[in-house]
């Protein structure tokens, strides 16, 4: 089969796009330059992953952005949004490509690939999470959605956070996705991924540590020493490993039973205490990393709210990989990439 797949320039997108290619699909993808195809084509043909080829498209808030992109498909995986939460000026930064990348893209298959058999949307737990009218702990499920951010956008247009601007950006693509797919009644199904944050190997083209995408971001400053003995314990939320995500857009294109459905693809709460401690751990050469208060990851995430990931693994089959093995997978590949720690 032949995927078209928007954003494999990025973090988790680049993963998709190998596991994609492991599965056997012939994978087409959308990149804004020529450069960035290059560099994955060159990287997938190392590990004798031939069937990739890529497309320009410059910008997915463009009309007709994926016209011509989305002929002779079977199926599409759609990767690209902006994620960013710091410095975000306008809420509509990022509500923009979000919405439109995603209506863009299912209007351009309605136009020209009708018969597509599925599509895949990546989503998040920021589509399901309120986390300003629920108090913590609570157990997130798929049947919960994010309650809060539109309404904070709604009210505070240019002053909202920069955590709500982007959930809210989240929880509006998924919703057109949603909304597209009661009302125009295509022939294909959609599956939505909603991931909590995303730890692991980076493998796409990153220049410069400024450049690491948000999620990976967060591991640097305590893998170099800016988090201090202050910044401890540090709860960070739910995480899980990239390769666990990317398998979960392969399965949301091949389990039968997928269709319609959207899936937390999750593996459990954790703290900036879980990553010096396995620093410490793997890393001992390592100086300037703080200690906190070794192994009490249980008792630092009691309260945390969990987003439930047990339906991926029924019936996506995703088993998750540990916290240790993603952040030491993680360490390394940025170790490689940069050498600076
Ligand atoms: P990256 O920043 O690494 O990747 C974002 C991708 O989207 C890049 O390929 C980027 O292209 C592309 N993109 C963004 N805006 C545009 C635009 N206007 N036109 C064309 N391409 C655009 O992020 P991640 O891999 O982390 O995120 C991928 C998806 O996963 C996003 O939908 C994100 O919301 C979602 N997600 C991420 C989580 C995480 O923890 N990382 C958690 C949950 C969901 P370019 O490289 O050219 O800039």
């Amino acid at each position: 089969a032949y995927v078209l797949l928007t954003g494999p320039s990025g973090f988790i997108a680049s993963h998709t796009a190998k596991e994609f290619l492991k599965e056997g699909f012939r994978v087409r993808g959308t990149v804004r330059s020529e450069e960035k195809g290059k560099y994955l084509k060159d990287l997938y043909a190392k590990d004798g992953l031939n069937d990739f080829d890529y497309v320009i498209v410059k910008d997915i808030v463009e009309d007709g952005a994926f016209d011509e992109a989305v002929k002779g498909v079977d199926a599409v995986a759609h990767l690209a949004s902006p994620f960013y939460v710091s410095d975000v000026k306008d809420p509509q930064e990022l509500i923009g490509p979000a919405v439109k990348g995603t209506t863009g893209i299912l209007k351009s298959i309605q136009k020209n690939n009708p018969d597509i058999k599925r599509v895949v949307i990546t989503s998040s737990v920021a589509s399901i999470m309120s986390t300003d009218s629920r108090k913590a702990p609570v157990i997130y499920t798929e049947e919960d959605w994010n309650q809060d951010s539109i309404s904070h956008v709604e009210k505070n247009g240019t002053k909202s956070t920069g955590g709500h601007s982007y959930q809210a950006s989240k929880t509006l693509a998924e919703k057109a996705l949603w909304k597209f797919i009661e009302e125009e009644k295509p022939s294909w199904e959609g599956v939505a991924i909603n991931p909590p944050l995303v730890l692991g190997e980076v493998i796409h083209q990153v220049d410069d540590p400024s450049k690491l995408n948000t999620s990976v971001a967060g591991f640097w400053a305590w893998a170099t020493g800016q988090k201090k003995e202050d910044d401890l314990p540090a709860p960070q939320g739910n995480w899980v490993n990239v390769k666990d995500v990317a398998l979960g857009h392969v399965r949301a294109l091949t389990v039968p039973e997928a269709a319609g459905q959207r899936f937390i693809v999750g593996a459990g709460a954790f703290a900036g205490q879980d990553y010096v401690d396995i620093l410490h751990k793997r890393f001992p050469e390592l100086k300037n990393i703080p200690v906190g208060k070794p192994g009490t990851h249980d008792e630092i995430v009691k309260n945390s709210n969990i987003f439930d990931g047990q339906k991926a693994t029924k019936v996506l089959g995703i088993k998750y990989e540990t916290l240790e093995d993603t952040v030491v997978e993680m360490a390394e590949s940025l170790r490689k990439k940069f050498g600076k720690f």
